[in-house]
């Protein structure tokens, strides 16, 4: 198939276009290179199966493609919060476009959702027929309502032009290729520690998310995005959940050194616990992560190890 990634120079789009070329996929790599870099894809370029357009979603673009993952938007807080008004954009638009390639040339499309549509939420854990409780007017919003506005517009293509979309909503994915400067709390403290600097935890540390590794993320993807009738919202991610504080002290236990930890305040509306349900997934697309936070923090760790030691 000719399959096209937006955002697929990004952390989790990088890892997404190596899987399928490994497949025997034709990639096309859409990306504007906001978050992601050419390093991530630089291994790839020479394969003859494989495209990198620079473009931004918010333009139109057409390829003729069987399949479209629609990847692109940036994922940690400061750098969504950079141009609030953009990443709105880049979802809505992002969507719109890619929904419209769908629309004309018929090829299924997924959409990478997101657990924060459930906001700071009530019920836990969460499952997908939970509707979430976000503030609307926010610093997260501009997120966390993109990513809802867009989930609108996947079913109501669907309903309206049949458009086969797949929906999955991603829990806190880590892994190799997120950038040393991209905010999220995992390369945060890796970076940190490594570096001999101290952890920052924001707030008393008490929050809780569940840390899903990369590998196990890509499998559901493509579990979901080939299931035959299956559209989503699905929940993807890995149910084990941690405090800030234990991930703190997980990471200080791993890497050594003098780092200590810091604490920083606790930035606007952010969600005090979050752990996916994942029956869905285990049911039907036989989905369940197979690598702990210990492994693949040691594969994260050794990951940022070698990038910083050629820094
Ligand atoms: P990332 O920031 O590494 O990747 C996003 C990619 O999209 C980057 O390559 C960036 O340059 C590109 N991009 C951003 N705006 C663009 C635009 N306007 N036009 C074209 N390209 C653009 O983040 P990631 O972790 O790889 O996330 C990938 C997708 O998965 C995002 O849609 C994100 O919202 C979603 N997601 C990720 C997580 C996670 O924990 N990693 C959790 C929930 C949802
Ligand atoms: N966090 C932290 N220190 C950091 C970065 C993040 O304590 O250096 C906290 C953040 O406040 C949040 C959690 O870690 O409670 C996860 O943050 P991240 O940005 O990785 O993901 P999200 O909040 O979008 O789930």
């Amino acid at each position: 198939m000719r399959i096209l990634i937006t955002g697929g120079a990004g952390f989790l789009g990088s890892h997404l276009c190596e899987r399928l070329l490994g497949e025997g996929h034709e990639i096309i790599c859409l990306d504007n290179f906001f978050t992601g870099r050419k390093r991530n894809i630089a291994h790839l370029l020479n394969n003859p199966y494989f495209e990198l357009v620079r473009h931004d979603v918010t333009e139109p673009f057409k390829f003729e493609v069987d399949q479209i993952y629609n990847l692109a938007c940036p994922a940690s807080p400061p750098h969504y919060q950079h141009n609030p008004i953009k990443t709105v954009k880049t979802s809505v638009m992002g969507a719109i476009h890619s929904l419209g390639l769908a629309k004309r040339t018929g090829a299924r499309v997924f959409q990478a959702s997101t657990s924060e549509v459930y906001g700071d939420p009530n019920v836990h854990p969460q499952p997908e027929s939970y509707h979430g409780n976000v503030n609307p007017i926010g610093i997260r919003a501009c997120y966390d309502e993109g990513k809802r506005c867009a989930e609108t517009l996947f079913f109501d293509y669907h309903r309206q032009n049949q458009v086969d979309i797949r929906v999955v909503r991603i829990f806190n994915t880590y892994g190799p290729r997120m950038l040393p400067d991209d905010g999220r709390v995992v390369s945060n403290f890796i970076v940190q520690a490594i570096q001999g600097k101290d952890l920052t935890i924001y707030g008393d540390g008490s929050q809780t998310r569940s840390f899903c590794y990369v590998d196990d993320l890509i499998e559901g993807f493509i579990r979901l995005m080939n299931h035959p009738t299956l559209i989503g919202p699905v929940n993807i991610g890995n149910p084990g959940e941690f405090t800030m504080l234990e991930l703190a002290e997980m990471v200080l236990e791993k890497i050594g050194g003098p780092s200590k930890i810091t604490y920083l305040p606790l930035p606007g509306d952010d969600p005090k616990q979050r752990q996916p349900d994942i029956s869905l997934a285990k049911a039907e697309l036989h989905w369940q992560p197979s690598i702990s936070l210990d492994q693949g923090l040691d594969a994260t760790i050794h990951y940022f190890r070698n990038l910083l030691a050629q820094a």
